[in-house]
């Protein structure tokens, strides 16, 4: 019976509420067969093609204090840096040699970095690598900004929902933020045409399977060319502290679910899977996953972009990345490719 929920999931690319909640909580009944499935569907949009993105975490500095992230405003314990453009444009140069075509500009909401400031590091980057693509992930902005971030040349963003729930919103972050303001980046980041990618934590603290399933029916109605899911991780200096982690388990499960609903979407087996299980993002290409994020920053830095405890590849350089996630992923059958790797759009059939 639950096959059948799969298989009706796969030719249609929606479930309602009940019947995502009933995969859900029945997923032990159906796991095997829904990820062969779901790779099939990823095969058949993107054959068994991986796509790298050079992740730049330029900035650990944070206006905002959201309760489950190591870099929020109120943690005094870490060691502050902000990466010089130089740096920054340095990184991406780095990254071109090993073959990265898609930089990821990610970092806590720092006003000590204008618009123009971007801007300016947008188009170098832009004029060194004509080839390449540019993420943003820079957090809540105005439709100005964003637009003027669009037009010196960056072609995605990637912003979190964080949750579909907006009770369940308010007990992730405190009162200055909101899901209405959250909702509304998303639609100005669509309405100026940027790829766009939204996400959310698996197994943050007061979420539910109903939660989960909302997301489903959440993702559906937005249908972003990217989603990013990782489980919940806490961080030793939030007041998160104490709540159980997300697992890599039902991760995976929401992987799939997501690939089978949205046949398109490039989904990332993303760095928190790879932390909390050492073959997590193994786990998420075997789910219909497609993306990896490595990281680009320079070493001395990365220890300090901890959004949660335990993150993996903080001591090696980006090339030793690489030649490691090559071999992890030829096992899973994949190949990681060095193109762009835009977004497909859907052909009608
Ligand atoms: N400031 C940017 C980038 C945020 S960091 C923005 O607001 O978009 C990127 C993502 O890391 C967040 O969206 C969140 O989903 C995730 N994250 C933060 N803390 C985490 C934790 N403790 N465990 C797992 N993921 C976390």
């Amino acid at each position: 019976m639950y096959k059948q929920l799969v298989d009706k999931l796969s030719s249609n690319n929606e479930l309602s509420f009940d019947e995502y909640l009933m995969l859900i909580e029945h997923r032990d009944e159906c796991r095997e067969y829904l990820y062969s499935k779901a790779r099939d569907t990823r095969d058949k949009v993107y054959g068994k093609k991986v796509f790298i993105r050079g992740l730049i975490e330029f900035s650990n500095y944070c206006k905002n204090n959201c309760y489950y992230c190591g870099i929020r405003r109120d943690n005094n314990d870490l060691q502050r840096y902000r990466l010089t453009a130089d740096e920054i444009v340095r990184c991406a140069d780095n990254g071109y040699e090993l073959g990265f075509r898609t930089f990821v500009l990610q970092g806590g909401e720092d006003s000590h970095f204008s618009d123009d400031t971007f801007c300016s590091i947008i188009k170098r980057i832009k004029d060194n690598h004509p080839d390449c693509a540019i993420t943003l992930s820079l957090g809540e902005r105005s439709y100005e900004s964003y637009k003027q971030l669009k037009e010196a040349g960056a072609d995605r963003y990637l912003l979190r929902h964080e949750t579909a729930n907006e009770e369940h919103y308010k007990r992730l972050h405190p009162a200055d933020m909101s899901y209405k303001n959250r909702l509304r980046c998303i639609n100005d980041l669509k309405l100026l045409n940027y790829q766009v990618g939204v996400g959310f934590m698996v197994g943050s603290p007061f979420q539910t399977n109903d939660d989960l399933a909302k997301e489903m029916l959440f993702l559906k109605k937005v249908n972003p060319q990217m989603v990013g899911i990782g489980p919940f991780i806490s961080h030793k200096d939030t007041p998160f502290r104490d709540y159980e982690n997300g697992t890599a388990e039902l991760t995976t499960f929401m992987l799939a679910l997501i690939r089978l609903t949205l046949p398109n979407v490039l989904l990332p087996a993303t760095t928190a899977l790879g932390t909390i299980d050492p073959l997590g993002r193994e786990k998420g290409i075997n789910a219909g996953a497609n993306v990896l994020m490595p990281n680009l920053s320079p070493v001395d830095v990365r220890e300090k972009y901890k959004l949660y405890d335990g993150k993996i590849c903080t001591g090696e350089e980006a090339a030793q990345c690489i030649s490691c996630l090559k071999l992890r992923i030829e096992k899973t059958g994949c190949q990681i490719v060095t193109d762009r790797g835009d977004y497909k759009i859907q052909e009608a059939i």
